[in-house]
This record gives structure tokens, sequence and C-alpha cells, in this order.
């Protein structure tokens, strides 16, 4: 993997604090004071009954959505969520994490290449050369090098969602966020996708990661929050969480499912 694509050196990666974050939809009142930590080049994974706000926290980190009220800090970021955003910390929040989303979002008419290498042309200016040359590696990594003129209609579910990870990480940034990343996929194309993740969080990235993938939350992530009404209701060590669970209301979503 290119030096400049690895993860920030262990230790120095990104904190990320966020605190009181509250977001209503109309009348919906979806977020209702979540706090996050994630410590430098760990896992953490966002697990809970659906609508109970994971995505909509994990789309907040990335400035995809705007909570109303609540702060967030990401190294040396510090939005305040009560005021609006100005340019410049639009444009950080945007560079300092990486979405890989549920349905992966490629584009029908760009090849692979395309599709990883857009971003960090056009949007960050980066060399050619040099973006080509990170794509083609990062796709090599993924076993997909020879995909690489290929078109995302001619990709199984699991190589298309292989690219949407190479794209989050050929952006470089200094953290990856997952919204549901398997959710979308054929069981038998699941392996391939969290194998890919395993990767990556062995090699020390921070990540968030919103999912039902609960075998994957156990042996993969370094801390869950449970996520129930809004707010995180539990969180601790996945041994803890899923093994001693001290909440009602994560006891019996655990019973449901397991
Ligand atoms: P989860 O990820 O836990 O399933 P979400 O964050 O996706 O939960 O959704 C929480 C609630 O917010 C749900 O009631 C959902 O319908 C609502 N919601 C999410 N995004 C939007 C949106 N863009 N517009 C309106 N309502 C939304």
């Amino acid at each position: 993997m290119p030096s400049e694509i690895a993860p920030p050196p262990p230790g120095t990666g990104p904190l990320l604090r966020a605190r009181g974050l509250h977001k209503s939809f109309g009348d919906n009142h979806v977020l209702r004071g979540v706090d996050l930590d994630i410590a430098p080049g760990t896992v953490h994974a966002l697990i809970g009954p659906s609508g109970s706000g994971k995505t909509t926290v994990l789309r907040s980190l990335n400035g995809l959505e705007s909570p109303e009220a609540g702060s967030l800090e990401i190294g040396e970021l510090a939005i305040d969520f009560s005021r609006p955003r100005t340019r410049a910390e639009r444009a950080a929040l945007h560079r300092a994490s990486a979405m890989v989303f549920q349905q992966h979002q490629l584009f029908p008419h760009l090849s692979v290449l395309g599709n990883v290498t857009i971003g960090p042309l056009r949007v960050q200016g980066r060399p050619r050369d040099e973006v080509m040359a990170d794509a083609l590696a990062l796709l090599e990594r993924v076993g997909l090098r020879e995909k690489a003129d290929a078109f995302p209609s001619s990709l199984s579910g699991g190589q298309q969602q292989r690219v949407g990870i190479v794209r989050a990480l050929a952006l470089q940034p200094s953290m990856l966020l997952f919204d549901e990343p398997t959710s979308s996929l054929d069981p038998e194309l699941v392996g391939e996708v969290l194998a890919v993740m395993t990767e990556l969080a062995a090699e020390g990235w921070t990540m968030a990661v919103v999912t039902h993938e609960l075998a994957f939350a156990r042996e993969v992530a370094h801390e869950v929050s449970f996520f129930a009404d809004g707010v995180v209701v539990e969180r601790g060590a996945p041994a803890q969480v899923f093994g001693e669970p001290r909440h009602e209301r994560t006891k019996r979503f655990l019973q449901r499912i397991q």
C-alpha cells in the first residue's frame, strides 16, 4: 500500500469526540443528545434497532447532515453545530473522513478507475500520475487491479463494495466511516467485504462502522455504542456489551436478534 494512503501512525490519528448531537427532520427528533468518542487507531461499532439514529450520526461526522446542536472534534478540527459552518470548516470536515455507503453509490458511466480517481483529481486537485498510481495500488490490494477498466455494472455486489472502500481510501482521509456496508449484499458476498474491513482495522485505521453484522462488531471492534431512540444507551468493549449488557434495551435487542 503506498505510504501516503497508510493510516496515520499509531497514536497520531485523530481523536474523535462528539458531544450532545441533536438533529430533527421536521418534527421527528432523531438525535437527542448523542455523545461519541473514538480513540485513534480503533474501530467503533454503532449498533441498535433500525431508526435509532446511527446513520444520521455517521453522516453528521462527515458533514452530510447538519445537527442543530452539539459539537464535534476530529483531531485539530472543532465544530460547534449551533452556529453555521464556514466554508473552510465544511471543507475540513469533509476531508477528515471518507464514507463507504450502504449502496456503494459508484458512478455507472465511469470505469472502476474513473470512480476511484474522480475525487482525488477533481475535488482535491492532486497530480494525475500520483492519483493513478495510488488508485491502481489500492485496487491491487483488494484483488481488483484487473477490473480497473471495467464498469461497475459488470462487477458483483461484493466487488462493487470493495471499489467503494478503495474510493474512500483514495481520498486519503484520516478516518473511515462505514454505513451498513454489507447490508445490501447477498449473504455469500458479505465475507469478502468484511475481510477487507478487518484488514484495514488491523492496519490501524480509525473506523466508525454502522453495522448489523454483530459477529463482526464483536470480533473486530474495540468499542461498541448501542443506540436506541436517538441516544447512546450503552457503550463499552464488545465483550461487555454483548456478553454482559447492562441496559434493558440492549438485552432485549440482543435477545431478539441472536
Ligand atoms: P438508523 O441508522 O439507526 O436506522 P437513521 O439515522 O437512518 O437510523 O434514521 C433515524 C430516523 O431519522 C428515522 O426515523 C428516519 O426515517 C429519519 N431520517 C433519516 N434521514 C432522514 C431524512 N433525510 N429525511 C427525513 N427523515 C430522515
